[in-house]
């Protein structure tokens, strides 16, 4: 695949919980092309999902800052180059995203680029990028998955960013 701009910046995050009324993010993940990470929790003091408090609670480790601290350092890191951000189905990160930085406030381009769709229109379940589907494709392109931690964001946002330039023609 031949993608249109280079200038684009992997996301991943995790929140606490899928409705996004209720919910709000709990860690983001940023890996850019040229491998440079970011990787942030945030305190949050509201419920969390069942499924959040057994499989993404456990795994936030890191001391926790505020969402003013967060949207500073997540702006210094990605500057002013406004990169198109990629996630593997982004609709639930690309939400949370705008929740933290508002309308105006977003460092990264308005159009948010899902790996799932890019999949699809090459032909390819999007499903296989699943590493738990028993069809997924990371031996045939040579990937080893278990070096990354599940439902980790900045291991999510760094196997996205192995996954893509497996295939990306022009790197
Ligand atoms: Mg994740």
């Amino acid at each position: 695949m031949k993608p249109f701009s280079k200038n684009i910046i992997f996301l991943d995050t995790e929140f606490s919980s899928l409705d996004p009324y209720r919910g709000e993010i709990l860690s983001i993940g940023l890996v850019k092309l040229d491998g440079k990470e970011l990787y942030i929790e945030l305190k949050h003091n509201g419920e969390v999902d069942e499924w959040v408090e057994k499989n993404i609670i456990p795994s936030l480790k890191k001391p926790k800052v505020s969402r003013e601290e967060a949207v500073e350092r997540i702006k210094e890191f990605i500057g002013d180059t406004e990169p198109y951000m990629v996630g593997y189905v982004n609709q639930f990160d690309a939400i949370y995203w705008h929740k933290l930085f508002g309308i105006e406030n977003n460092p990264c381009h308005w159009i948010p680029i899902d790996f799932a769709s890019i999949l699809f229109a090459s032909g390819i379940n999007p499903e296989r990028y699943n590493c738990e589907n028993k069809n997924n494709f990371y031996k045939e392109i040579g990937i080893d998955h278990s070096k990354y931690r599940k439902h980790h964001a900045l291991d999510d946002a760094k196997l996205l960013r192995e996954v893509y330039l497996r295939f990306v023609e022009d790197k």
